[in-house]
């Protein structure tokens, strides 16, 4: 595997950017103020965390907060290597980390780590301290906004002096999103805010990018709300065969006021 590092954005602001981007593989940050560090969120697996946390620890700063984008378990595995940090995610990130880890279904759509899952199990992760009920200044530099699209209880990170956004799953480049808990068309006009928060987006998983980026993965969900996606900029990017459907089928089903979860995505974590 490549040796990974964290890429300064700006100043004090740096990005771990896990390359490919697919199921399971996301990305990180971390933003430097006077009392110490902030991370945005942790990755899932050991042999993901251990070396991000290797190069958090060789800046040679106190990890103060830890922000969770989201509950979804390729962001949040690694919590638990941060222990004297408090912990900021939404309520409703709160009380999903509060549930037993769906273990089954992890191995099932992630058989890469299926090796792995029992040691996160072990480890557990950690619990949320502090509750984000609304955009809120955590330091002088770090900003929570609230948002929703991809799950319901999204946040991200905007860093403004550096006009740096950590998007969490909010933002999907190069990878196809995956929006089987999320709101195609609710994610789609968010994005129209997203743009004019920040020129550098991080996305939760796949290259930082801006605009552009944002642009095309908003076509691509208000194709899945039209319930056909023609040849476009979405060509090439990963996972595109398990994924569109799963959208697909999710934009159908909310249409129809059913808030659940799409049969393509229950095939996939292995339920009938
Ligand atoms: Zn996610």
């Amino acid at each position: 595997m490549t040796q990974l590092e964290l890429r300064e954005l700006a100043d004090g602001v740096w990005a771990w950017l896990q390359p490919g981007g697919e199921t399971g593989v996301a990305n990180a940050g971390v933003i430097a103020d006077d009392d110490g560090l902030t991370l945005v969120d942790t990755l899932m697996v050991r042999s993901q965390w251990e070396p991000f946390a290797a190069a958090v620890e060789a800046l040679d700063r106190t990890v103060k907060r830890v922000v969770l984008t989201h509950a979804h378990v390729d962001h949040v595995g690694g919590t638990g290597k941060f222990r004297n940090a408090a912990v900021y995610a939404s309520a409703i990130t709160s009380n999903l980390l509060d549930q037993p880890m769906p273990l089954d279904a992890y191995k099932a759509f992630m058989p890469a780590f299926a090796d792995e899952f029992d040691d996160l199990a072990e480890l557990g992760t950690r619990p949320v301290s502090h509750l984000v009920e609304g955009a809120a200044n955590l330091t002088p530099r770090v900003e929570v906004l609230p948002a929703a699209g991809h799950t319901p209880g999204d946040v991200m990170v905007l860093v403004a002096d550096a006009d740096v956004l950590f998007a969490g799953d909010l933002c999907f480049f190069g990878v196809t999103p995956l929006a089987f808990q999320g709101d195609p068309q609710q994610w789609a006009t968010m994005l129209d805010a997203i743009v004019e928060l920040a020129d550098t987006i991080v996305p939760g998983h796949g290259p930082v990018g801006g605009e552009r980026e944002v642009r095309e993965l908003q076509s691509y969900l208000r194709h899945c709300v039209a319930g056909e996606i023609p040849s476009g900029p979405w060509d090439g990017w990963l996972d595109r065969a398990e994924r569109d459907p799963i959208n697909i089928e999710r934009a159908a089903l909310l249409r129809d006021e059913r808030d659940e979860i799409p049969p393509s995505m229950l095939k996939a974590i292995g339920l009938p």
